[in-house]
């Protein structure tokens, strides 16, 4: 629709070049990552550059009742970056300078364009260090990531993603600039909007900068692989190593599944006889070795038949990498499972107690059985955050039925275990029912009022989260 007077009215205010209509760009962007949720098809893509044109984007499309979605890399898994038809797709991916890194009161000030690594490597530079590290880390923005309060692998030990902003500019859907947080290390002024506006998934406002906290750079980590023949038994370790007052910097589990995927998509010599194996790290400085040993005593004691250390720094990334690789490969895995483009992947981002993790891995063994569908379970298991991949054939109703109903197994065992429908990547059109079952009526009124106050017309991001 190159002629309908909200696109001329685009056009004027941001110049052609950063108003889309071309119907393959259009498709494009109709969909993030998450597999089996909806998409509608947008009438324009608009890719604003500066804070004062997402404004004028902003306050155009609500000038013509027409819904906006926010978009980054769409590398999101809930499909909150799912397009609706008719809306106005707002790419934020242009908008990509660092415009400061201050070494003295530690922080970065970005465009939420920027992408995860470029900033970690800028500030790399500098001696300092953005620690949250999403699997996605080369290609999501941090818009994305605040606005999905990412999480990572570095997480067990760091924190995510809120942990490290300190302020944000806003665009409400009202098309004024709200300008939230500090740049100081301490400051209570005022309820605190920063949070809320992370982890809102585009539903609250539109991001235009955001001011990260960083940390002086890491020690160097030593690395340590504990192979077990049961997953249970892994997620037993876990909560040992919790027990034991280790820090980690890093506590991921793999099991068979995924070592099998992974082998299959790029060989690298992992065990796939074992059940499970988990990678561990630590970045203790003159104490590491001593940890990294007392970690392995501990996945002994709790049954694992090998424990090795990673030799080199070229070894320990290479473990790092095949766990980089759990998604494409799963991806692989279920393309070859069923073929023609059949094969689909539904992920779930559960997060329990770490000491319920044992029994939610022995939970998703059965459901698995009982659904009749190949589950491989990946995640950081040091936070108690698994990513349960439901295999299922897109090309079979009943396949995806199974599926679905063991994605509602998982979710209902997760939270009658104490946790959470979502660890990190998010509610967005996936989880929207089981948000409402955690947070409860009082929970989900408070959510709405929230929304219709700052959002009164329902544009942003509409049908995303609640
Ligand atoms: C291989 C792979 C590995 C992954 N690993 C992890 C992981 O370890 N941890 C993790 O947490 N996630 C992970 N993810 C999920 C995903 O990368 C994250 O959710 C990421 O934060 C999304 O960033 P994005 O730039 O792609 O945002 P998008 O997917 O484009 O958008 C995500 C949400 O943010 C909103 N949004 C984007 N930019 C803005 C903005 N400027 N203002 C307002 N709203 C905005 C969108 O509307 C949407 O609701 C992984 C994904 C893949 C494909």
């Amino acid at each position: 629709m190159p002629g309908t007077p909200l696109i001329t009215e685009l056009r004027a205010a941001l110049g052609a070049d950063a108003v889309l209509t071309d119907p393959d760009l259009l498709r494009m962007h109709q969909r993030d990552e998450a597999d089996l949720c909806a998409a509608g098809t947008p009438a324009v893509v608009v890719r604003p550059r500066t804070t004062e044109e997402v404004v004028a984007v902003v306050r155009a499309a609500a000038g013509h009742g027409v819904p906006v979605v926010p978009q980054g890399a769409r590398t999101g898994l809930a499909g909150a970056a799912n397009a609706v038809d008719g809306a106005v797709v707002l790419s934020m991916v242009a908008m990509d300078e660092i415009r400061e890194i201050d070494p003295v009161s530690r922080i970065a000030v970005v465009q939420p364009g920027v992408v995860n690594a470029a900033l970690a490597r800028a500030v790399a530079e500098q001696g300092l260090y953005y620690p949250p590290d999403p699997g996605s880390w080369e290609s999501s923005t941090i818009g994305g990531n605040v606005s999905t309060n990412a999480g990572g692998m570095c997480c067990v030990k760091y924190g995510v993603t809120t942990e490290y902003v300190l302020g944000l500019e806003v665009v409400l859907a009202s098309g004024e600039v709200l300008r939230t947080g500090r740049r100081t290390a301490k400051g209570v002024a005022g309820y605190d909007l920063t949070r809320l506006f992370v982890g809102s998934e585009g539903t609250l406002g539109v991001i235009t900068e955001v001011t990260v906290g960083l940390r002086p750079a890491p020690e160097q980590s030593l690395t340590l692989v504990a192979v077990f023949d049961s997953v249970a038994s892994a997620g037993d370790a876990v909560a040992r190593i919790a027990a034991q007052g280790l820090t980690p910097s890093l506590l991921e589990l793999l099991d068979r599944t995924h070592l099998s995927a992974i082998e299959a998509y790029r060989p690298m010599g992992l065990r796939t006889d074992a059940e499970a194996l988990l990678l561990a790290a630590v970045d203790t400085g003159v104490r590491a070795p001593g940890d990294l040993a007392r970690i392995g005593e501990v996945c002994t004691a709790a049954g694992a038949d090998e424990v090795y250390a990673a030799t080199d720094a070229v070894e320990a990334a290479a473990l790092l990498q095949a766990r980089r690789l759990a998604h494409p490969a799963m991806e692989h895995f279920a393309a070859r499972t069923y073929p023609q483009g059949n094969g689909g992947l539904v992920i779930d981002d559960v997060a329990v107690p770490r000491a319920a993790l044992a029994a939610l891995l022995d939970g998703v063994a059965r459901i698995a059985v009982e659904c009749d569908v190949p589950i491989g379970v990946v995640g950081h298991a040091g936070d108690g955050n698994m990513h349960p991949n439901i295999v299922v054939d897109r090309a079979d109703p009943d396949s995806v039925a199974r599926g679905r109903r063991a994605f509602d197994e998982i979710m209902r065992l997760g939270l009658a275990l104490g946790g959470t429908c979502t660890g990190e990547h998010g509610v967005g059109l996936l989880k929207r029912d089981w948000l409402a079952e955690e947070i409860g009526p009082v929970g989900v009124r408070v959510h709405q009022a929230i929304k219709s106050a700052l959002d009164p017309a329902g544009l942003l991001n509409p049908g995303k989260v609640l």
